[in-house]
């Protein structure tokens, strides 16, 4: 590092907080290492209240952008000049780019999520998807995949906190795209099969699977799933879940949120750095 940064060196932050644990310095700074890029990446702790200071620091310092997580990324826009059409759509934004001064705010996690399907031939557009979840994972799959082509999309949640949230997304990708989206109750398993039957895709876009949800499936057995439909989890730790083991025995093909998470960072590296993030190098290190 002490060889590396000189006086020319540009910053990248990443405000959040707690953050201490995030893979997104060690990945952006093994993938700048790589391609002999003048950048560093380092994760500062902002939470709302310092927000907007932290914010006014990016444009006096001239960074050239910043990553933004929890609790930061459905707050951040009103401090931005202006908004991705995804990053507007969603409410949320975890990817900022500092042109000259003018700020943007983008949201990459849904870009991340149609790329990892790409990466794996899997060809979603002009098909129908059925989707777990309405947090802020789901909803930059859900939008994204609307915006990208994806025909139909089917959206299954409890009755929680997040269930305007979906109602609102539904609305959205209704009245702003040409894909035709709808919300169930997550908890009508007999419309959940229903509606996986005819799917191309299933995503589990919720925390279910992941600590402290461990061991514990959205999807209640395995007869809701056959050979030909395509599995996603979108939790990442642990990498394997139950969803995905039951999807497995019965022959499908699956994916974990590793792809998501990784294309995500590559997705913000190119809008940071015009250039493409080494997906190979970094599977080989992250793995
Ligand atoms: P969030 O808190 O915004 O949303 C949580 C979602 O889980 C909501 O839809 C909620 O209704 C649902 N949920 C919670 N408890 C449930 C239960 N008992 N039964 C059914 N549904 C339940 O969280 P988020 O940020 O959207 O993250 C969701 C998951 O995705 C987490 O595991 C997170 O780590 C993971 N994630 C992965 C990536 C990636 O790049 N792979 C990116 C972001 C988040």
């Amino acid at each position: 590092m002490a060889e590396r940064i000189t006086g020319h060196t540009e910053l990248i932050g990443l405000m959040a907080y707690p953050i201490r644990h995030s893979s997104s310095p060690a990945m952006h700074n093994e993938a700048f290492a790589y391609l002999g890029l003048d950048y560093a990446y380092l994760a500062f702790e902002v939470d709302n209240s310092t927000l907007e200071d932290a914010i006014k620091g990016l444009r006096a310092l001239k960074m050239v952008g910043s990553n933004v997580s929890m609790p930061n990324k459905t707050v951040v826009g009103q401090y931005l000049d202006k908004l991705s059409p995804a990053a507007e759509l969603c409410g949320a934004v975890n990817t900022i780019v500092n042109e000259n001064g003018v700020l943007t705010g983008h949201i990459t996690d849904g870009i991340g999520f149609m790329q990892s399907l790409k990466d794996n031939d899997i060809d979603v557009i002009g098909k129908k998807m059925t989707i777990a979840g309405a947090g802020g994972a789901a909803t930059a799959i859900e939008i994204q995949a609307a915006l990208d082509g994806v025909k139909e999309i089917s959206i299954f949640n409890i009755h929680d906190k997040f269930w305007e949230n979906a109602e609102a997304t539904v609305k959205k990708i209704n009245e702003r795209t040409n894909c035709k989206a709808t919300l169930y109750d997550l908890d009508d398993k007999e419309k959940l099969r229903e509606e996986m039957a005819d799917s191309y895709i299933f995503v589990n876009g919720t925390g279910v699977g992941m600590k402290p949800l461990e061991g514990m499936s959205v999807v209640p057995d395995k007869s809701f799933f056959r050979p030909e439909l395509i599995v996603v989890d979108v939790p990442y730790s642990p990498l394997e879940t139950k969803m995905r083991s039951m999807a497995k025995e019965v022959g499908c093909k699956t994916m974990n949120g590793l792809g998501m998470m990784l294309f995500q960072g590559a997705a913000a590296f190119k809008l940071w750095t015009g250039k493409d993030m080494p997906i190979e190098h970094m599977k080989e290190v992250l793995n």
